[in-house]
């Protein structure tokens, strides 16, 4: 193991950082595959998983070489900020591949970039629901020129749903899977846990999810994690809130509902305005928001679409 530091330089009154960065394994015997944990601060059960997959690791057994970064985001993490960076209040998986002269998260998403995707084969992003966010477990794979790989990768890690994101999805552009996948690197997003809860079924999953990637890849022997064939959904549909107030979900996630149902309720603080939140299209919501905190077009729930 060969511990650095991904620097993101902090000249001229600028903010900097300094993020731990781990190197297992020997480049010659096989496939670089970049792991990486907490590019948003509070998805513990992600970070978690990446941690007991170390801790389990035996390091003598690789065929190939894993890029390390457990906590991506350590602003975030050590200020316990959900979504966005709080020096400049962007969200870091927004902005990949990054930018050299930008602001302090397009900084470090450019310093993570150039320095632990860019030169792997394959790129594998943990993550979670954040603090005020419940999932259903899933991976993300991208339209790309490689996404018949990223979408076998995402197989592989085995999460119960596998949805292909197209590139006019706006919503989540600049995310680190979408920006390996743009440079020919096959990548995933892989979520599972979420509520800032460290549940030892989400972190399992994240575990042997990684197992049954690298050993997909060849990286790793094959896995005794057990198989399991995701759902797959072809499309996202995010919905917002139509103005501030209390959101209520009436729906789970993971729970089929039909076009038009109604997933939940945004009402005014005195609670005398009722505002039903329907669905455009039949789908399973991958993620809902949990606080009843809601701003204009605020983000209240994620549906996949078969
Ligand atoms: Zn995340």
């Amino acid at each position: 193991m060969k511990q650095s530091v991904i620097r993101v330089d902090g000249a001229n009154g600028l903010v900097g950082s300094d993020v731990p960065f781990y190197e297992f394994g020997d480049a010659s015997a096989g496939p670089t595959v970049s792991l990486m944990a907490g590019v948003h601060g509070c998805e513990y059960a992600a970070m978690s998983g990446l941690r007991r997959f170390l801790d389990e690791l035996d390091e003598s057994t690789l065929r190939g070489r894993l890029r390390v970064i457990p906590i991506a985001n350590l602003a975030s993490f050590h200020s316990r900020t959900a979504f966005v960076v709080p020096h400049d209040g962007l969200n870091l998986n927004r902005c990949f591949p990054g930018r050299a002269d930008g602001s302090f998260t397009e900084r470090l998403a450019f310093a993570l970039f150039e320095e632990a995707i860019r030169t792997a084969d394959f790129h594998i992003d943990m993550h979670s629901g954040d603090q005020v966010e419940a999932l259903e477990p899933f991976s993300i794979y991208d339209a790309s020129s490689v996404e018949e790989q990223s979408r076998t990768l995402g197989v592989s890690y085995g999460l119960p749903y596998l949805l292909r994101s197209a590139q006019s999805e706006s919503p989540i552009a600049g995310t680190s899977s979408a920006a390996a996948s743009q440079i020919g690197i096959p990548s995933i997003t892989a979520e599972a846990g979420g509520r800032g809860l460290i549940d030892d079924a989400s972190v399992q999953a994240h575990v042997d999810g990684v197992r049954r990637a690298l050993s997909h890849l060849g990286v790793l022997a094959e896995t005794t994690a057990p198989i399991r064939t995701p759902v797959e959904l072809s499309h996202w549909v995010w919905l917002r809130s139509a103005g501030s107030g209390w959101w209520a979900s009436s729906v789970e996630a993971g729970e089929e509902v039909g076009a038009g149902a109604i997933v939940g309720t945004v009402t005014s603080l005195d609670g005398r305005e009722v505002r039903e939140v329907t669905t455009p299209e039949a789908g399973i919501p991958l993620f809902l928001t949990t606080s009843p905190a809601v701003e204009e077009n605020g983000l209240l729930l994620g549906l996949g679409i078969r």
